[in-house]
């Protein structure tokens, strides 16, 4: 990294957060065995509220910051519920609110749903985002930077020094 650099479009940051949600922590880079995230910033791969804040921060600089729903994950679509007959699950599937779901659409595409309800025999499906309509809670700590390589520029990604073969 080069004297000065800061957080800048185009360049890979490396960053350590806790987030929470509703006061708990929902997800976080500091559980042991963990490693700091790495994205290139700029390219859409975090939630626009996070580049916002984290654009200029400079290596070892943390912040404590609140992202509202419009800058992270958006507002509850109400339109983004279905009903679904019980029995259309396969055994396997705990029918229970907060299971997880993968949908295949007409055309092919999967879909991420959570069971919201379960009324008598049918459930109420979700399909927004779990944080959506939530404000966000973060605490972030750049911890790295470097310049993104031109492979990495060129697929808009990181190549993990783990990753023997490039996925995409
Ligand atoms: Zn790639």
């Amino acid at each position: 990294m080069k004297d000065g650099q800061v957080v800048w479009d185009g360049l890979v940051v490396s960053l350590d957060y806790v987030l929470k949600v509703d006061g708990e922590v929902v997800d976080t880079t500091r559980n042991e065995g963990d490693a700091p995230i790495q994205f290139i910033q700029g390219a859409g791969q975090i939630i626009p509220g996070l580049e916002m804040v984290l654009q200029g921060m400079i290596i070892g600089e943390s912040k404590k910051v609140l992202i509202p729903p419009a800058d992270a994950y958006g507002d509850v679509d109400p339109d983004a519920f279905e009903m679904v007959a019980t029995r259309e699950f396969p055994p396997s599937i705990p029918i229970k609110v907060g299971t997880q779901i993968e949908i295949r659409d007409e055309s092919g595409e999967t879909l991420m749903a959570y069971i919201a309800e379960i009324e008598d025999d049918q459930v109420r499906l979700d399909f927004n985002h779990p944080l959506a309509g939530k404000e966000l809670d973060f605490i972030v700590e750049v911890v790295d930077l470097r310049d993104a390589t031109e492979e990495e520029k060129v697929h808009g990604h990181v190549h993990g020094e783990e990753q023997d073969e490039d996925r995409g």
